[in-house]
């Protein structure tokens, strides 16, 4: 018998007539994520051989390759006689303690000629008779010995382990992040990832009034979402002059609504000239001003792209127990300055009305200084395994 991994799709699994191109980019991230590995797969299950025999460092990896529902760790065998399943069956079981025990067979090999009812019933007795202090349980059996009886091969397989589900990162297109060094934009991230979407990121920064500190949190905060992504681009905006330009000459109660409008203004010119679909934010109704349903109406105007909001309907808890789940929580919460804190006025405007944000920004020239701030930006391109940032610009 060969021991190997085997993966099942899950969601991917309702996917007709798309599920090989589904497959072929899951296929892919894998092969990206893991290297001593050999890879193969049909319609119903994807095969992975581990040539170092390191499976819990294989195991770990695959639950964050998104697309995949379950990992099993089965033996498989080509001899598909009676017999030899239940001589298999038992050689692995030989060692295994327990008292209680159900065989669960399932027979995608239609032509095979016992049916699945009578494999269970003659597996059960075969193997009651030859290991001792054993009772069958179906409702809680320690030990459940599952058989699947395919086309080419028998897999016998004893646990299946949780993965992350979702769709394949890319296999929906790409969108961009707006990554703050908050919270919330990096469980918004990871949620748009698992929903197959493969990510760049975006990042505001105001020098001299946020400092490196601050970049270098989004940054730690991008490595962890790479490993997901596989990699991540990371576009650095430099805002000052902006912000300082509205600091200046706008009623500060619409500080924030123009601020935001120009970062959506900035984000989309991105997005579009990068070929991606979508911008992706932490926004979360209600949690502060600017995240009213009135300023999400006002701030959300200036762009055509569609915004995603993956936690709109979250509340502060959920999202803190998503972001320990994912371990960007730690980093999220070291205390450096965001550009949108320090120009934060005493009284933001709950309620912008659209046509005072056209008003106000004919007093400043916001189309030539957005023009500067994106030729004059940085991209670096976060490698998921190493502590490098390569420049790309
Ligand atoms: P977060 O915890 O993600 O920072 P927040 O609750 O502080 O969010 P806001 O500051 O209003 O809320 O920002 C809302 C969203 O706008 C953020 O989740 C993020 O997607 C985006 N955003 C805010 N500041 C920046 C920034 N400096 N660079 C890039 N995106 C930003
Ligand atoms: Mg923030």
């Amino acid at each position: 018998m060969q021991k190997l991994i085997f993966l099942k799709y899950g969601e991917l699994s309702t996917k007709k007539d798309n599920r090989n191109y589904f497959l072929k980019i899951l296929h892919n991230n894998i092969q990206n994520m893991l290297h001593n590995i050999n890879i193969y797969y049909d319609y119903g299950r994807m095969f992975i051989e581990v040539n170092d025999n390191n499976y819990d460092e294989v195991i770990n990896k695959l639950q964050k390759v998104f697309g995949i529902h379950e990992i099993v760790v089965a033996y498989k065998s080509l001899d598909k006689d009676l017999l030899s399943i239940e001589k298999n069956i038992l050689s692995l079981i030989k060692d295994k303690e327990f008292h209680t025990f159900k065989v669960e067979v399932k027979r995608s090999d239609k032509s095979y000629p016992i049916d699945g009812m009578e494999l269970r019933k003659e597996i059960g007795s075969y193997i009651l008779e030859n290991k001792d202090n054993l009772k069958v349980s179906v409702n809680d059996p320690e030990c459940t010995i599952n058989v699947e009886i395919r086309l080419k091969e028998i897999l016998i397989y004893f646990e299946t382990i949780k993965a992350s589900g979702g769709y394949p990162v890319s296999s929906l297109g790409k969108g961009l992040l707006m990554l703050s060094g908050g919270i919330d934009s990096p469980v918004s991230g990871y949620l748009a990832m698992k929903r197959g979407i493969k990510l760049e990121a975006i990042y505001f920064e105001s020098p001299p009034h946020t400092s490196e500190n601050a970049l270098n949190k989004v940054k730690e905060l991008a490595k962890i979402l790479a490993v997901y992504n596989n990699d991540l681009k990371l576009h650095i905006i430099n805002f000052t002059e902006i912000q300082e330009e509205i600091y200046k000459n706008i009623p500060h109660e619409y500080l924030i609504t123009i601020m935001r409008r120009m970062m959506y203004r900035i984000s989309a010119i991105i997005a579009s000239n990068n070929n991606m679909k979508v911008l992706i934010n932490g926004e979360s109704i209600g949690q502060v001003a600017s995240q009213t349903l009135t300023s999400m109406n006002a701030i959300n105007e200036v762009v055509k792209i569609p915004v995603i909001r993956p936690l709109c309907c979250f509340d502060k808890l959920e999202i803190i127990a998503l972001a320990k789940k994912i371990n960007t929580y730690e980093t999220s919460i070291l205390p450096y300055e965001d550009c949108c804190t320090i120009f934060v006025p005493e009284h933001p405007v709950i309620n912008p009305l659209k046509e005072k944000c056209f008003e106000y920004e004919q007093k400043i020239p916001y189309e030539d200084m957005i023009y500067r701030a994106i030729k004059n930006r940085k991209t670096i391109l976060i490698k998921s395994n190493d502590q490098e940032f390569k420049d790309l610009l």
